[in-house]
This record gives C-alpha cells, sequence and structure tokens, in this order.
C-alpha cells in the first residue's frame, strides 16, 4: 500500500470511528497520590515490564505512520520518568505527527517547562484540584500547591500556547473551589476544564458515586458570576468549551459520567507496560509489548497488531451501570 494511503485510513474500528488520537503513558509512577487516582500504597509495575524508551518510540513511531496525528504523553506523572526529554525530542522529530501534548501534575514544570517547549511539546495540560494549600495535600495526599504554582508561571513564562488546567471537582474536597479556581484560569488567560471524576478502579475510601459533580452542576456555579456562551471551538477531544465575554480562557467540560461521549470517541491509550487500551471504561486491550520483546516480530508486525486492534474497541462505556462490570484499573495504570 502506498503510504499516504496508509495513513489516512488504517485505523477505523467497527463502528467507523477513525482513531487519530494516542495517550502514551510514559510511567505508572507519580510524585503525587491523588485520592481519585491512586492508592496511598501503591504497588508499581516491576520496572522491567514498563516499555523502554526505545520502545516507547517504536510504539508512536508505528501510530504515526498508521495515520495518527497527536500524541500526548502522559501517565503517572511523565516528568517522573528518568530521561523523558530525550524521548520528547525524538517524538517531536517524528515526521507526520501534528502536535506533541503533555498532561503533568506541575510539580517539576519549574524545571521542565522550557525545555519541553524546545523539544517540541505544543501544548500542556496541569491538574489543580485546589488554590488551599491544606486542601491541595488532603487531594494530592503528598504534593505542594507552591511548586505547582510555580510550574504553572514556568509554563506561562516559556511561552506556551492554551494551556490549560485539568480540575476534578469533587463534593466534600473542593466543591467550594470552582468559581476560584475559574478566576485563577480567567485571571491569565489559561483554558480550564472540568472533569468528572470517573470510578476507575478502588484510589481511595470516598464512595465516588456520592464525591462526583456533575458538570452540569459546575457550570451553574460559574453562571453565577459570568455569562457564558457556547465557544466556536471544537477540538478533537471530548471537551465542550464555553467562554465568559471580553476573555480569552475558554471554560471546557469533560462529562464521561453524565454525558456519553463515546460516539466521537477518535482515541486510544497505551499502557506504561504497553498495553494499548481500547477503551477508558472497558478492560479491552491488544498486549503491544509482547510484539515488542518477540524476537521473532518486526515493526511491520507491531503495526500489524495495532490495525488488528481496532477491531476490539468497544463502542462505549458503561460508567455506573450496574449490567456491566466497573473498571478495577487505576486512572495512572491507564493514562490518564
Ligand atoms: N499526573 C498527570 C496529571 O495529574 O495531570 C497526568 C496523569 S493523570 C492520570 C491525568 C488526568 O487524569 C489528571 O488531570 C487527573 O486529574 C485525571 N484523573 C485521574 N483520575 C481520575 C478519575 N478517577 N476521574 C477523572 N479524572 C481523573
Ligand atoms: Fe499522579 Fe496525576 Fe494520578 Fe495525581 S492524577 S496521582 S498527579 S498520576
Amino acid at each position: 500500500m502506498e503510504a499516504g494511503a496508509e495513513r489516512e485510513r488504517s485505523l477505523i474500528d467497527t463502528f467507523g470511528r477513525q482513531v487519530d488520537y494516542v495517550r502514551l503513558s510514559v510511567t505508572d509512577r507519580c510524585d503525587f497520590r491523588c485520592v481519585y487516582c491512586m492508592t496511598e500504597q501503591m504497588q508499581f509495575v516491576p520496572r522491567q515490564q514498563v516499555l523502554t524508551l526505545e520502545e516507547l518510540h517504536t510504539v508512536a513511531r508505528a501510530f504515526v505512520e498508521l495515520g495518527v496525528r497527536r500524541i500526548r504523553l502522559t501517565g503517572g506523572e511523565p516528568l517522573v520518568r528518568a530521561n523523558v526529554l530525550h524521548l520528547v525530542e525524538q517524538l517531536g522529530q517524528l515526521p507526520g505527527l501534528d502536535e506533541l501534548l503533555l498532561t503533568t501534575n506541575g510539580n517539576q514544570l519549574d524545571k521542565f517547562a522550557a525545555p519541553l517547549r524546545t523539544a517540541g511539546v505544543g501544548r500542556i495540560n496541569i491538574s489543580l484540584d485546589s488554590l488551599d494549600e491544606q486542601r491541595f495535600r488532603r487531594i494530592s495526599r503528598v504534593g505542594k500547591l507552591s511548586r505547582v504554582l510555580a510550574g504553572i508561571d514556568a509554563a506561562i513564562a516559556a511561552g506556551f500556547e492554551r494551556l490549560r488546567i485539568n480540575s476534578v471537582i469533587m463534593r466534600g474536597y473542593n466543591e467550594d473551589e470552582v468559581l476560584p479556581l475559574t478566576e485563577f484560569a480567567l485571571e491569565r488567560d489559561l483554558d480550564i476544564a472540568f472533569i468528572e471524576e470517573m470510578p476507575l478502579g478502588e484510589a481511595s475510601e470516598h464512595d465516588r458515586a456520592s464525591t462526583t459533580c456533575s458538570n452540569a452542576w459546575v457550570r451553574r456555579q460559574i453562571e453565577t458570576r459570568h455569562v457564558l456562551f457556547d465557544s466556536a471551538v471544537r477540538t478533537a477531544g471530548p471537551s465542550r468549551y464555553v467562554q465568559v465575554a471580553g476573555r480569552k480562557s475558554r471554560i471546557g467540560f469533560i462529562s464521561p459520567v453524565t454525558h456519553n461521549f463515546c460516539a466521537d470517541c477518535n482515541r486510544v491509550r497505551v499502557t506504561a507496560e504497553g498495553r494499548l487500551l481500547l477503551c477508558l471504561g472497558n478492560e479491552h486491550s491488544v498486549d503491544l509489548r509482547a510484539v515488542l520483546r518477540d524476537p521473532d516480530r518486526d515493526f511491520g508486525d507491531l503495526k500489524a497488531a495495532i490495525i488488528a486492534a481496532m477491531q476490539r474497541k468497544p463502542e462505549r462505556h458503561h460508567f455506573y451501570d450496574g449490567d456491566h462490570a466497573q473498571p478495577v484499573r487505576l486512572m495512572n495504570m491507564t493514562g490518564g
């Protein structure tokens, strides 16, 4: 097949959805222990089971040759992976990749922001759930707010366009911070996305069904102070954006729990141990590491395995649907 034709058509699933976006988890490890994401005493994957930087690059190259335009590096916390900048530099040079993105907790961003930009990262999402030091610590269990704020400042200073804050709002933790977080973003011309807490594994003692705040509720909090209008911008992702008149910031709502957006799904995830996850909320997966580490299989076999995997992409997730099994996999194992 002629290379161009292969790029356009290879990754289409049985529901006609074209996959052009991969979230690549570079580690399951993290310097935080957020209550919605992982347990306090996490058992991480043994190091030899985690893909090497070279293997991660090979996987990324295969996806890009199959038509993927965007790769987001995530984890765990991508910036705790040793030599992650080396990988970023290599991925930044992949022909055909339109955008290299990163999601981070911001803890080490003061050091990494400028080099990440130089290495080719286009946009960064930074998680921030509270502007109160003690609360921030309660949610992240170990994080320091001032470090993350310094990271955000460094990312702004490094000249990144469309920096986005990601906030998970949970009843009993930070539901009164919707407006302060929104103002924080507006004052700095940052985008902000509110993400509904998803029931991925047992991360802590709280009952997620009672802590999860719907984005409809979050939006109403913002509307007590601002008039919102629908943004003309539709990104390829699941965020639905609104804006405040006269402000540059976009306010996004990612509502996997209250609004199923699976019909438009254009993405897959690769876990740190090389499991190609076809859906956030289902266990359908293919072991790419087995292909990578099999001396009898080559790059062509890896691409063939990825193409074949598309047939296994489920139609949708079923969060809180008692008729379907709920994911036991935690978010840091998923690649958020
Ligand atoms: N460590 C980085 C960070 O925190 O930004 C990247 C990985 S983290 C798993 C990616 C995103 O997933 C973060 O914005 C985090 O808030 C979000 N997240 C983690 N667990 C979640 C859950 N159970 N429901 C919704 N969002 C979650
Ligand atoms: Fe770490 Fe991100 Fe998970 Fe928080 S959400 S524990 S920062 S991987």
